[in-house]
């Protein structure tokens, strides 16, 4: 077996942050999963308490945190629209304050540390697809600026402590990802159009659905990670990870209803302020620099991510956001 790292994640309770665990402690890792169960559940980790290898804390990464590792996955920050929005200051408290203290600990142990960025930094983007050169345009006075400009702060200071104190960054921007354990009720379009179409409930198109996104699988998002992670340290990025496979919001729908099976209509919503128009990422850094590229396309991903929908029980979940639809 390769070298055996202490290893921290920060909101290692999540979506992504569970999956990278799993994965980490599979290869043998010492892992440290940090998370205050803001938007996850702790069935996300449940199978994970049974290995010696794998310790779980209660902590909020607002808060200073003193521990001694080799590598840190920062991914502790609300994801989705309708939990960011939900306490847009405390989303801005968590990316700001999340990578003060994780930068901290990294710069005290010579660790490496790997933010989780994001897409969002372009914004609503005028260059398309999106190119890590672009530097965004991001409305920073509007709903989705806690976000947005939480992390393009973030990357600052990772950038800032790589120049200042030397750290060892690492910053991937991730675009859309979706896959089995999602939050049922987190808002994002995946999770609202399968739990819509499971339940034959109306599919709620905001806008006329001609947006874009470009959807990757978890899986292969989590490994572009852990490349990114495992890379020569003087490549720090940032690197765009997605799936470069852009659809419009419109065929998104009529996937998973096909997929499903449903017999869903389609509503249509106003188009929240702010929603960017379009996004795909250009991956050409990260093909070339991590020799990686996404391999599940949205048929086989969207099949996985139904059939775990169809099996979990909805009523375990808790939302944080009290808009479900
Ligand atoms: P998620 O909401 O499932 O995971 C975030 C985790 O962080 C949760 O377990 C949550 O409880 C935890 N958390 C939130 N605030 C915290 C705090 N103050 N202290 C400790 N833990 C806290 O979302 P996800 O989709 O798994 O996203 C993980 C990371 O990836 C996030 O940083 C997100 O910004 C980034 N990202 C995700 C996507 C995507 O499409 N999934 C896209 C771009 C970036
Ligand atoms: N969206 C939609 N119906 C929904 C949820 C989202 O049409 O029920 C749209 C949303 O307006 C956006 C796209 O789907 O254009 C992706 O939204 P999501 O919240 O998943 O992610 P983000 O906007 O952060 O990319």
């Amino acid at each position: 077996m390769s070298h055996i790292k202490r290893i921290l994640v920060t909101g290692g309770a999540g979506f992504l942050g569970s999956h990278l665990c799993e994965r980490l402690v599979e290869a043998g890792h010492d892992v440290i999963c940090l998370d205050n169960f803001f938007t996850s559940q702790k069935s996300n980790i449940e199978r994970l308490l049974d290995f010696h290898n794998f310790e779980f804390i209660r902590h909020d990464i607002t808060m200073p945190v003193w521990l001694e590792v080799d590598e840190i996955y920062n991914l502790a920050c609300p994801a989705a629209p309708g939990h960011y929005q939900y306490n847009p200051i405390k989303t801005t408290k968590t990316s700001v304050m999340g990578a003060i203290n994780v930068l901290g600990i990294a710069k005290r142990c010579r660790a490496r540390v790997l933010q989780a960025s994001t897409s969002e930094v372009y914004g609503d983007p005028e260059i398309h697809p999106q190119p890590e050169s672009y530097r965004g345009n991001v409305n920073p006075i509007g709903p989705r600026a806690c976000y947005d400009e939480g992390k393009r702060v973030a990357e600052t200071l990772f950038m800032d402590y790589h120049r200042s104190n030397r750290v060892e960054i690492k910053i991937v921007r991730i675009f859309n990802t979706y896959g089995p354990r999602m939050h049922p009720y987190d808002g994002r379009v995946v999770s609202n159009f399968i739990r819509q179409a499971i339940n034959d409930e109306p599919i709620t198109l905001y806008g006329d659905g001609s947006q874009t996104r470009s959807f990757c699988y978890r899986d292969d998002l989590v490994e572009a990670m852990i490349r990114m992670m495992d890379c020569d340290g003087s490549f720090i990025g940032p690197v765009n990870i997605g799936n470069p496979h852009e659809f419009t919001i419109r065929q998104l729908a009529e996937l998973v209803v096909k997929y499903t099976g449903s017999k869903s209509k389609f509503v249509h919503k106003p188009l929240p302020e702010d929603d960017p128009l379009q996004r795909q990422p250009d991956i050409t850094l990260a093909k070339e620099k991590l020799d990686w590229e996404p391999k599940i396309e949205l048929e086989a991903g969207l099949k996985a991510t139904i059939e775990w929908f169809r099996n979990i029980d909805m009523s375990h979940y808790r939302a944080p956001t009290p808009n479900h639809d």
